[in-house]
């Protein structure tokens, strides 16, 4: 039965068992690491770590800002 045309198609995706990312079901090779020695795949892996850890950091930053900006709008409001 084919799949009505307005319908957007599925996306099929599997992750890598090398690297752990995802990448299209079709292809034959990870494109993430397929290219990579294994050294070269630990500073890949190192690298996507350290952009999730800063990442993880930003959005407590953010949190802390927000909670101070509340603070201080309900300080103020107390003030008034
Ligand atoms: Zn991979």
């Amino acid at each position: 039965m084919p799949l009505p045309g307005f319908l957007p198609p599925i996306r099929r995706s599997r992750r890598c068992t090398r690297c752990g990312q995802r990448h299209p079901k079709g292809e034959s090779s990870c494109p993430h690491c397929s290219e990579l020695d294994d050294a070269q795949l630990r500073a890949h892996l190192d690298e996507l770590d350290a952009h999730s850890d800063s990442a993880r950091s930003t959005g407590w930053l953010m949190l802390l800002i927000a909670a101070v900006l509340l603070g201080l709008v309900i300080i103020v409001g107390l003030a008034l």
